[in-house]
């Protein structure tokens, strides 16, 4: 049945690398807010450009109704030689008790959310990872142990930007500065209606990196570094 999956936090703190992650969230009360027309997107095309016209790597991890519901953007995520694609799970539901206000997963439909996950991102190709971030990083023992089978690594992060509900980006750009060092995995946010400032934040976030001689490199490079 495999082992408990390995949980990472960050890479070796050697060197000048660190991973830019944007987890794409997608539960049905987002659809729900799609359909009913209350928010125009939960995907941020800012975003995508701006990591395009800088040539900037960048690992997402895709919830399987976000894929579903943008499949021409996920296909331009798996096009870019310089962006990883990693797991999400199906539709953003906790996988531990008392995880935010998120519903839960049914403890037997643990292993199927993620496999099933996997089966959506997959036919994109491009950079395809065993990565897995569990919604909102709650996970227990119970949790690793559903996902043992399917071979892969559990992604937290060591820099949390705080970009959901942000309504302003400054703190974003300090969150990250403050915290950022060689080996980070900083976590961010591509869906734009939950999390409007982060493409504001952005260009602040990778000049400040600069500034401090770190580069960001695909979540692969920065955990084998
Ligand atoms: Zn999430």
């Amino acid at each position: 049945m495999g082992s408990r999956p390995p949980v990472v936090d960050h890479g070796p703190r050697t060197g000048n690398r660190v991973a830019l992650t944007f987890d794409a969230d997608m539960t049905d009360g987002m659809l729900g807010n799609l359909r009913a027309g209350r928010v125009k997107s939960y995907a941020n095309l800012r975003i995508l450009d701006l990591l395009e016209r800088e040539q900037v790597p960048a690992t997402f991890f895709l919830t399987g109704k976000w894929v579903e519901q943008y499949p021409d953007l996920t296909r331009r995520i798996a096009d870019n030689p310089r962006f990883e694609l990693a797991n999400h799970t199906y539709g953003h539901l906790a996988f531990t008790a008392n995880c935010y206000d998120l519903p839960r997963v049914p403890a037997k439909g643990m292993t199927d959310d993620v496999a099933k996950t996997f089966q959506v991102i997959t036919p994109y190709g491009g950079r395809q990872t065993r990565y897995f971030r569990f919604p909102g990083l709650c996970h227990d023992a119970a949790a690793l142990d559903a996902l043992a089978p399917l071979g892969l690594t559990v992604v937290d992060g060591d820099v949390v930007s705080g970009d959901p509900f942000a309504t302003s980006w400054k703190p974003l750009v300090r969150a990250v500065l403050d915290n950022v060092r060689p080996g980070s995995i900083v976590i961010m946010h591509v869906t734009e209606a939950n999390a409007a400032m982060t493409d504001e934040a952005l260009p602040h976030i990778l000049a400040g990196l600069r500034e401090r001689g770190l580069v960001p490199a695909p979540l692969s490079e920065v955990l084998t570094a």
